[in-house]
C-alpha cells in the first residue's frame, strides 16, 4: 500500500508526535481530537482537520487512535461520531493507545462486522520517541495485515513487533507497563529514603544507577525525581489507570499481582494529592511531603 490517506484521531502527548511523523513522511492525513484547539496547528502543517472522529475516517484507507483509555477508545471508534461507522470496507484500523484486550477483543469484533481489519498496536517509548519516530509497536492481529500497513508504522516507529493474535499487543503493552510502574514505585521510596536519612543522594544514586537496578527507566526518571523535573512526559494518570488494567488482566489469568496492587495504591495517592497530570516522576513528592 503507497501512500495511504490516514486518519488520526487522539493529538495528546503522544499522538501529536506520530501525527506530525506521519506528515513529515508525506502521508495524506485527516486528523481529529475531542478538544479542537490541540487539531488546529494541524491546519498549517498540511492535515486536514476533521470535526469529527467519523468525518476523519471517511476518506481514509487507514485510522490510527491515539488516546488515554477504554473509554475514549470506544467513543472515538463507537460513539456518536465515532470513525468506525464511516469506515470504508478494507480499511485497517489501530489502535495504539494502552487499553484492554476485552475491549480490543470487541473492537476487533466489531471492525470485522464493517468489513474492516483491528491492529492492537500500542507502543513503547515516549513523548521524544514519538516526536522522533522511534518508538516500537507491539502489535496484535492478522501479520498479512501488518505488512499491509507496515510504511504506517515505519514512519512513527523504530520497530514492529506482531506479538500473536487479537490483544497480545494489548496484553504485553500492561505487562510491559506494570513492570516499569513497580519500577518507579519503588524508586519512589528509595530516593524518599536517601534524602531523609542523610545519605549522599548523588552516591546513592550511582549506587542504584550504575548496579543492578539500573534500568533505563531508573535512570530517567531518577533524574526527573531528583532534579525535580515533572513536566508530563508519561502522566501519572495514565500510568495508574495502565496498573489497574493490568490487575484486571492478572486477574482472568488468576495472578494475583501484588507488587502491582501495592504500586497502584501510591499512585492512587498520588491522584488524590494533585499529581494526575504531572509526569509519573512525581510519585515520590508523595513521601517527600510526608
Ligand atoms: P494525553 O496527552 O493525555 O492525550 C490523551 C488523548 O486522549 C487526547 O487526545 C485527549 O483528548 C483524548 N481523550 C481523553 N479522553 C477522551 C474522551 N473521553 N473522548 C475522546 N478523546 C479523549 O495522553 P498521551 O500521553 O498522548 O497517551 C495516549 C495513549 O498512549 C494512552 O493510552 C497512554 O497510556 C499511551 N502511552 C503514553 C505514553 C507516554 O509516555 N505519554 C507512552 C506509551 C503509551 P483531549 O485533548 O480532548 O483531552
Amino acid at each position: 500500500m503507497s501512500k495511504p490517506h490516514i486518519a488520526f484521531l487522539g493529538l495528546g502527548i503522544m499522538g501529536s508526535g506520530m501525527a506530525r511523523r506521519l506528515l513529515m513522511h508525506g502521508f495524506p492525513l485527516a486528523v481529529f481530537n475531542r478538544n479542537a484547539e490541540k487539531s488546529m496547528p494541524f491546519a498549517s502543517e498540511g492535515a486536514q482537520v476533521a470535526g469529527s472522529a467519523r468525518e476523519a475516517a471517511a476518506q481514509a484507507d487507514v485510522i490510527v487512535s491515539m488516546v488515554a483509555d477504554d473509554i475514549a477508545s470506544r467513543s472515538l471508534w463507537l460513539g456518536d461520531g465515532g470513525a468506525l461507522a464511516a469506515a470504508k470496507p478494507g480499511t485497517v484500523c489501530i489502535e495504539s493507545s494502552t487499553v484492554t484486550v476485552d475491549w480490543v477483543r470487541e473492537l476487533a469484533d466489531a471492525a470485522q462486522k464493517q468489513n474492516c481489519e483491528l491492529l492492537d498496536a500500542p507502543v513503547t517509548g515516549s513523548k521524544i520517541h514519538a516526536a522522533n519516530g522511534e518508538l516500537n509497536f507491539l502489535v496484535g492481529g492478522n501479520p498479512a495485515t501488518i505488512e499491509k500497513v507496515r510504511p504506517v508504522f515505519s514512519a512513527m516507529g523504530r520497530t514492529i513487533l506482531p506479538m500473536g493474535p487479537s490483544g497480545s499487543g494489548a496484553l504485553i503493552k500492561l505487562i510491559n507497563n506494570f513492570v516499569c510502574g513497580t519500577q518507579v514505585a519503588a524508586l519512589a521510596e528509595a530516593l524518599a529514603m536517601v534524602e531523609r536519612s542523610g545519605l549522599d543522594r548523588g552516591k546513592a544514586l550511582e549506587v542504584l544507577a550504575n548496579g543492578a537496578p539500573g534500568s533505563p527507566l531508573v535512570k530517567t526518571v531518577s533524574a526527573r525525581m531528583t532534579k525535580p523535573d515533572f513536566t508530563p512526559n508519561f502522566p501519572l494518570r495514565l500510568l495508574t489507570k495502565d496498573l489497574g488494567y493490568a490487575i484486571r488482566e492478572g486477574e482472568k489469568l488468576s495472578i494475583e499481582l501484588l507488587t502491582v496492587t501495592a504500586a497502584l495504591k501510591e499512585f492512587q495517592k498520588a491522584m488524590a494529592a494533585g499529581y494526575g497530570d504531572k509526569d509519573m516522576a512525581a510519585v515520590v513528592e508523595l513521601f517527600r511531603r510526608n
